[in-house]
């Protein structure tokens, strides 16, 4: 039962909305950490419902933390590899928020840049590649000093890519109170070991 969590009723709303009716093994592990503000480390597969397990708490944090508050800038991000993935996670994101006044972006590569400039106004949650979010934040288009919370999904695959140090700069430019939720599909090597050490802070490591 998604109700044994202690979510804001705007997301369980949408959670039966969406028919999802019992939690995943990674839901029922990551949502009770990361809602106690927890910084948490997950191996978890594809298809395992992980992405729920990261945006059900990052929506109530947001809601939680001044639902009548003017938005001053970005509040959240959520770093992914690949264009493709951010688009499926800004659907799942928008699935959950339905119900919400936030609002979740797509920043990626192969989009025009001033097109996505504006859109950094208006939007609460960030999704996005590494790369082009270094660009908007190099361009003065991105203040991340309201981040409450940075989720780095696929960090294995990222960190692959070779976005380990533009990952590692994104995390040091978030607010100082922020929580971060870091997935990976496997352990990683010396790499991961290192952003895990430098961005995450006393985490709990889960494995599904
Ligand atoms: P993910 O691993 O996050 O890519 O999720 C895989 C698929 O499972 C997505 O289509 C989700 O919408 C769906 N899903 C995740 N959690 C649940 C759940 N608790 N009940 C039903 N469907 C779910």
């Amino acid at each position: 039962m998604f109700a044994q969590f202690a979510l804001h009723e705007r997301l369980l709303k949408a959670v039966e909305e969406l028919k999802f009716t019992e939690p995943t093994p990674v839901q029922a592990a990551a949502i009770p950490l990361a809602l106690e503000g927890k910084d948490l480390r997950v191996i978890a597969q594809t298809g395992s419902g992980k992405t729920a397990a990261f945006v059900l708490p990052m929506l109530n944090r947001l809601l939680g933390n001044g639902s009548s508050k003017a938005r001053v800038s970005v509040r959240a991000l959520i770093l992914l590899p690949t264009r493709e993935l951010a688009q499926q996670t800004l659907k799942e994101v928008e699935r959950f928020a339905q119900y919400t006044f936030l609002k979740g972006g797509l920043i990626t590569g192969g989009e025009d840049f001033k097109v996505q400039a504006a859109m950094l106004r208006k939007i609460d949650i960030v999704i996005g590649t590494p790369g082009r979010l270094i660009e908007h934040a190099n361009a003065g288009n991105l203040l991340f000093d309201d981040v409450e919370v940075l989720v780095l999904d696929e960090a294995d695959r990222m960190l692959d890519m070779g976005f380990a140090e533009d990952v590692q700069r994104l995390a040091e430019m978030c607010g100082r109170e922020h929580q971060t939720l870091l997935f990976s599909a496997t352990s990683g090597g010396a790499g991961l070991r290192e952003v895990v050490a430098k961005v995450l802070r006393d985490p709990e490591h889960l494995q599904l």
